[in-house]
């Protein structure tokens, strides 16, 4: 890859639990650059400019950071922020005078028929500019230690790949180009689809096994050795207590809020009507999702509270006392062996 010269100016729109440690990293790795920021709540602004020490700017609007900036990034929540973010008539990012040659990149995540409508919006008024979706999975915490991984709505011969590769690397360390504009998003939705079910999944057949007298160590021991193994049961799993680490551990605080959940896995099921894909499970794991989302036990706390929403034990421990203790390096010894012999 060619050395890339980063952009000197770069503006940010969005300064919430994803964005403020996004930029924070590009903050502290781009010691050339200057930072132009917005975000509808101001307080938000202000720590970031004090963070900043005279190397970021408050601006008043989308439209600002859109014409003091070379390169802008947005994190907003959902598709209607992204519209008022950029198309919003007098304050938008296309509002601004003159986007010539700049790179707009949004990395929320959306639907993608909002992500194609901004763009299009951009290529009639900017010919020059150019729009990007850049979604992320990784989670406030791969966002503050900068592990995201970037689904990137470009072709791997985009013409800016190098340029986009360099400075989200910065913030990540895999970037992947997905074939053309949206299908980023597409690959966010795919993946978050692809793993609530799984935790749907995890949650429903542990509790086969718990009420049926089984010890849930074991049987996630089982699990992980065999085919249903997978980074849920390993590293999130829902049922408390057999992964120190994962938010069911800690009281399902932390990690993916459920609601965020509810809101991707809703947006999948309308892409997969979208272009007539057959979902069986599609209808059923939203009503999950969405009950989940609105039932006060388990709002606000980490997607994979779905174990608690279905009538989960969370006090199995007291019908199973002593320890089985399995460590992470044999589980992973035998997941090899597991996976050499084809189970
Ligand atoms: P958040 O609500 O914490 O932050 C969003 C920020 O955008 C807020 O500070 C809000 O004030 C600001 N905002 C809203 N409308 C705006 C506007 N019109 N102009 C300027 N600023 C505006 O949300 P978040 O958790 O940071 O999530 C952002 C996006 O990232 C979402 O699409 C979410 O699905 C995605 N995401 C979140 C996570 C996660 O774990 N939180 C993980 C992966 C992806």
């Amino acid at each position: 890859m060619a050395e890339q010269v980063l952009p000197k100016r770069v503006g940010w729109v969005g300064l919430g639990l994803m964005g403020y440690p996004m930029a924070t990293n590009l903050l502290r790795k781009m010691q050339d650059a200057d930072f132009y920021v917005y975000d509808v709540v101001q307080e938000f602004i202000d720590k970031f400019v004090a963070d900043g020490r005279g190397r970021v700017h408050a601006c008043a609007s989308s439209q600002e950071v859109a014409d003091k900036s070379d390169l802008l990034l947005s994190m907003v929540p959902e598709g209607s922020h992204v519209r008022s973010v950029y198309l919003t008539p007098a304050t938008g990012v296309l509002a601004s005078a003159d986007l010539s040659r700049k790179i707009l990149i949004d990395c929320s995540t959306i639907d993608t028929g909002t992500s194609l409508a901004v763009r299009d919006a951009c290529a009639a008024r900017h010919p020059d500019a150019r729009f990007y979706d850049a979604p992320v999975s990784g989670g406030v915490v791969g966002a503050e230690k900068g592990s995201l991984t970037f689904m990137l709505g470009c072709a791997a011969d985009d013409a800016h790949l190098d340029l986009l590769t360099t400075l989200l690397g910065l913030m990540g360390g895999n970037v992947f180009p997905c074939g053309g504009a949206s299908l980023g998003l597409t690959a966010k939705l795919c993946n978050n689809y692809c793993s609530g079910l799984i935790a749907i999944a995890t949650s429903e057949a542990m509790t086969i096994g718990m009420k049926s007298g089984m010890d849930p160590r074991v049987l996630a021991n089982i699990f992980h050795t065999s085919t249903a193994q997978s980074a849920i049961l390993d590293d999130w799993c829902p049922v408390p207590g057999l992964c120190p680490e994962a938010p069911a551990s800690k009281g399902y605080r932390g990690g993916f809020r459920v609601q965020l959940m509810r809101k991707d896995f809703g947006l999948a099921v309308e892409a997969g009507k979208r272009v007539g894909a057959e979902l069986a499970l599609g209808g059923e794991g939203l009503k999950v999702y969405e009950g989940a989302s609105g039932d006060p036990e388990c709002r606000d706390l980490d997607s994979r509270v779905i174990y608690r929403y279905l009538g989960g034990d969370e006090e199995w421990r007291k019908d199973f006392p002593e320890e089985v203790v399995m460590k992470k390096e044999e589980k992973r010894r035998l997941l090899r062996v597991a996976r050499e012999s084809g189970l």
